[in-house]
């Protein structure tokens, strides 16, 4: 089975990941890899966050790789916390503390407009390619359920009655941001 790596080490994001991509490939976390840096996520977009993960790891370990970075852009608040959700309420990455300020954030706004995206940046062969996956929906006034991970109790996508943290991981994957943009992902390996 082919090898690649995904540069991450969130266990949620990897079985996710893992569900999707089946036997087609064997994917190797930053763990499997022996990498234990603190991989720098600096830039301000989430196609150059991607990218600069997946060129440290293929610079500092050599390895063909891929990166995510997703974000949720609510309308009401200008595109926030986009590519600053994962420390919206401070550098502790503290998703109960994200959505608590998410929410009080929009307490008096009644356009509930959001949309989580994923951008996944594949560095293979000497090439770069990114892929960009999208899901419409709309931020609740409370947390609906305790499944899933992040922001996923207060996020109702548009084609479902539920909250994400109430789907099983399947239904999830069928429509959200990351399994679009990692279709697109094994689409494109498999064509190689
Ligand atoms: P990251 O770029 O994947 O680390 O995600 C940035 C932020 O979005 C983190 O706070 C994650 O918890 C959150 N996030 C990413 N993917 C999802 C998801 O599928 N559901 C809910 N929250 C997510």
């Amino acid at each position: 089975m082919k090898k690649i790596v995904f540069a991450t080490n969130n266990l949620h994001k990897l079985e996710e990941l893992r569900r999707i991509v089946g036997s087609r490939f064997e994917v190797l976390s930053l763990n499997d890899i022996g990498c234990h840096d603190d991989i720098p996520e600096t830039a301000d977009t989430l196609e150059g966050n991607a990218l600069q993960k997946a060129r440290f790891i293929k610079e500092h370990y050599g390895y063909d790789c891929f990166a995510d970075d997703t974000g949720l852009m609510v309308d009401a608040l200008g595109g926030a916390p986009g590519v600053f959700s994962a420390r919206y309420a401070g550098p502790a990455h503290d998703s109960q503390a994200n959505m608590r300020l998410l929410l009080s954030n929009l307490r008096d706004h009644s356009d509930r407009k959001a949309r989580f995206v994923t951008v996944i940046a594949l560095l293979i062969n000497g090439e770069e390619h990114l892929f960009k996956g999208t899901v419409e929906g709309s931020i609740l006034s409370e947390p609906d359920g305790d499944g899933g991970f992040g922001y996923d109790p207060i996020f109702l996508p548009d084609e479902a009655t539920v909250s994400f943290a109430r789907m099983g991981a399947d239904e999830k994957n069928a429509i959200s941001h990351r399994g679009r943009a990692t279709r697109q992902l094994i689409d494109f390996l498999e064509n190689l």
